[in-house]
């Protein structure tokens, strides 16, 4: 229970640069409709570089989808949302140009089953940036090495464990040298035991100072890692503060009614 939390035990966020000038995302009075569905309602939120944001809220409130619409897997319909600088709109090149500097993981890890770890990290710095083989392998392994499995660089998705397999998608989203890294319920596929891991992935990760998105439930994350936390409910963010502020003085019914059923 938040009312619970003892502040001694929390720890603090650490100390990482955030820009005080230098604008990653944006997105403003941005709404996105299925069909006649609204699910997402005047969007607005500005990440500057070397922010970690942490999006929580209840299953259906549209996370997914508005973290999808700042790399134009989805499609936002009113509003405007603009990565680095540039806005997306149908100019199909400025999308190739954005989703060159967002990387993303997903739920399910979605690796090539009949490649090998290593063949997925390299597929698309190799046909899509048209890297020569030989470097997309070396930075593949470096990055495989960082997420502390190059040992499994040959073997296929099916041979690695659930935690391993979430790692080699964190690695091959980075061998493309993203800017930004969006994060979709990264850990809530795995078993317990694997969540850890993969956590530590992505905590080094935001060490490095990486411009993070990440829509988990892992609230101990939240607060080692996050400069903000942003809450969801319905298709808007209700409420968006400091991990501190955020867990111990919840402002919204809702957020107090969301803490007390996942803390
Ligand atoms: P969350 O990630 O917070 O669980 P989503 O962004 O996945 O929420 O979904 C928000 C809402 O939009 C849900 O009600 C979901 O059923 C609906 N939805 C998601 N994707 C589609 C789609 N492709 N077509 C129609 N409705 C969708
Ligand atoms: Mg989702």
């Amino acid at each position: 229970m938040v009312a619970n939390i003892n502040p001694a035990q929390v720890p603090q966020t650490r100390k990482l640069a955030v820009s005080d000038t230098e604008v990653a995302i944006e997105i403003i009075n941005m709404n996105k409709w299925y069909g006649d569905f609204h699910v997402l309602r005047d969007i607005n939120l500005k990440v500057m570089n070397g922010e970690r944001i942490v999006v929580c809220g209840p299953s259906g409130s549209g996370k997914s989808t508005m973290i999808r619409c700042i790399n134009r897997l989805e499609e936002h319909q009113t509003g405007r949302i603009m990565v680095d600088g540039k806005e997306l709109t149908n100019d199909l090149k400025k999308i190739d140009e954005v989703r060159r500097e967002v990387g993303m993981v997903f739920q399910h890890f979605n690796l090539f089953p009949h490649l090998t770890i290593l063949e997925n990290c390299t597929l698309a710095p190799i046909w899509v940036r048209k890297m020569p083989r030989k470097d997309a392998e070396e930075i593949a392994m470096q990055y495989l090495a960082r997420v502390r499995i190059p040992e499994q660089a040959h073997k296929y998705p099916g041979q690695l464990s659930g935690g391993q397999q979430q790692r080699v998608a964190i690695a091959r989203a980075l061998c493309m040298n993203p800017r930004i890294m969006l994060f979709d319920e990264p850990t809530s596929a795995l078993d317990p035991e694997m969540i850890k891991e993969v956590l530590e992935t992505m905590v080094d990760l935001a060490e490095s100072g990486m411009t993070m998105i990440c829509v988990t439930h892992e609230m101990g994350f939240a607060r080692q890692v996050a400069n903000r936390v942003i809450f969801m409910d319905q298709g808007q963010i209700i409420e968006q503060n400091t991990p501190v502020e955020f867990f111990e003085n919840p402002q919204h019914e809702r957020t107090k009614l969301f803490l007390s059923q996942i803390l």
